[in-house]
């Protein structure tokens, strides 16, 4: 039996080119883009390009800059590309999980690159393999690539809307099908994928950073239930499900997208120098220095500090040639990780009332270690504030959270949770705080790792739920 629904989390990032004529620099374009997309996934990448009928394909574990080189990039030449990176939380970290997936069958081949998390697919996984269907990795991705093959007489554009609603949970996706590049965006919008234009060709990209690299222009946000066609007559849109709701994820803007992408109209570094502005508000304290847990805390801290008057200052060096803390298995390497990652500045914060800013707390390891540095260093008191709401439910669509035992938001109270990590003070911005600085409607973000309404039923093992058992 298969049962990824449970495990599965994955984080990533996607990329699409198409270019009506072949193009030798294709595989060189999507690296860069992938480049600028690294933050989204560090364990694995891939590459995929259609020529002429035929697709190609590298990918390897690692980061992009080591997998790919001018060698293996001469090699994938043609006029569609896809890109992806990957990170899984899961033990099952090997190549053959990587992507993009390549599957062959009777109408030809398709190449697809998946960003979220499915929530059904051990289900229509285990249906399809009671009908005879063989699978090759234990990804979720490959169900998607399944059902459009199994349907592929229907035709490519049928038979990808026929396999994009009998899934559910999150899904941005790029798809080489035929000779047309295609882009899905899920019902809820719960992952991003916006559009350009390079040339007399188009870009579809996981975020706009990715653009700005290969200097390609942005046009729009794929929306919500919407399939983009991209082909030699142009840009093709369908609207294959409108009667959901919009839920963006919350956590793109708080932390996982980078400071420079636009999302959704949304510069997510205005949206976390917002969140810092309201969170001196919400939170004030007197203080010498704010500070920021680098990189994804700045933000904030620049706006807590031009909304409180206290300065702005450097009280944390961070080595830059470490991947994020999150990918030690274990507590104990993680917590090793934070002291390989990041240094006190202690001349800097010496005898004084900080205010530390983070983007999150979630398993509480993270500001725990760092508030124990700060005091040994001779921080006089160190009053922490987090411009995310609690963490206070697992996510199932694509943001790697742990079980909700491990979720120190879902297990202890807020003086607790200060007492735990030593500081002399704790606050976390609103849920409203969060939606007011983001600027859009609460109703078109997905609020549920704060709130645990999740924008559709999430799984059940057997009849129970697994996040309610903690
Ligand atoms: P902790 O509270 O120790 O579990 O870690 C919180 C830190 O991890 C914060 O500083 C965040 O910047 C970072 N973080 C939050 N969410 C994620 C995620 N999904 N993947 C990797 N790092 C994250």
């Amino acid at each position: 039996m298969y049962h990824s629904d449970d495990k599965l989390k994955e984080e990533c990032g996607v990329v699409g080119i198409y270019d009506p004529q072949k193009n030798d620099k294709i595989s060189t374009l999507t690296y860069f883009g992938l480049i600028a997309l690294q933050h989204r996934g560090q364990e694995s990448a891939g590459i995929a390009v259609y020529d002429e009928g035929n697709v190609k394909y590298y990918k390897e574990m690692g980061l992009v800059q080591e997998i790919f080189n001018a060698k293996n990039l001469e090699l994938l030449k043609g006029n569609i590309s896809i890109g992806h990176v990957r990170y899984s939380t899961t033990g099952e970290s090997y190549v053959t999980n990587a992507q993009p997936l390549v599957v062959r069958y009777r109408g030809g081949s398709i190449a697809l690159a998946h960003n979220g998390n499915l929530i059904n697919a051990g289900k229509i996984r285990n249906e399809l393999e009671d009908n005879g269907s063989i699978f090759q990795t234990s990804i979720d991705s490959e169900v998607i690539a399944n059902l459009i093959a199994r349907n592929y007489k229907r035709g490519f554009e049928e038979s990808i809307i026929n396999a994009v609603t009998e899934i559910e949970g999150a899904f941005a996706l790029t798809i080489i099908c035929e000779d047309k590049l295609v882009g899905v965006r899920d019902p809820y919008g719960l992952r991003p994928l916006s559009l350009a234009k390079l040339g007399d060709g188009y870009v579809l990209a996981s975020e706009t950073s990715a653009f700005d690299v290969m200097g390609a222009k942005y046009i729009r946000d794929i929306r919500a239930g919407e399939m983009v066609i991209i082909d030699e007559d142009g840009v093709k849109s369908y609207m294959y499900s409108s009667e959901k709701k919009q839920a963006l994820c919350c956590f793109e803007y708080v932390y996982f997208a980078r400071p420079d992408s636009v999302m959704d109209g949304k510069n997510v570094y205005s949206t976390r120098q917002n969140a810092g502005k309201i969170l001196a508000k919400e939170h004030p304290v007197e203080a010498d220095m704010v500070i920021a847990v680098p990189d994804s805390g700045i933000a904030a801290a620049i706006g807590y500090a031009e909304e409180s008057g206290i300065p702005y200052g450097v009280g944390l060096i961070k080595n830059k040639y470490l991947g994020r803390s999150f990918i030690q298995p274990d507590q104990k390497s993680r917590e090793l990780a934070v002291k390989l990652k990041l240094n006190v500045l202690s001349d800097s914060i010496k005898g004084k009332r900080l205010v530390l800013i983070d983007d999150s707390i979630v398993r509480g390891t993270t500001s725990g270690r760092i508030v124990s540095m700060l005091k040994e260093a001779g921080a006089k008191e160190v009053h922490v504030r987090v411009s995310s709401p609690p963490v206070k439910f697992s996510c199932y669509f694509g943001i790697d959270t742990p079980s909700r035992k491990q979720l120190v938001g879902a297990i202890k109270t807020i003086d607790e949770i200060r007492d735990m990590i030593g500081a002399d003070s704790l606050g976390y911005i609103s849920i409203d705080g969060l939606v007011e600085s983001i600027g859009k409607n609460a109703d078109s973000l997905c609020t549920a790792c704060f709130k645990g309404n999740y924008p559709m039923e999430v799984p059940k093992l057997g009849n129970k739920y697994v996040f309610e058992k903690i």
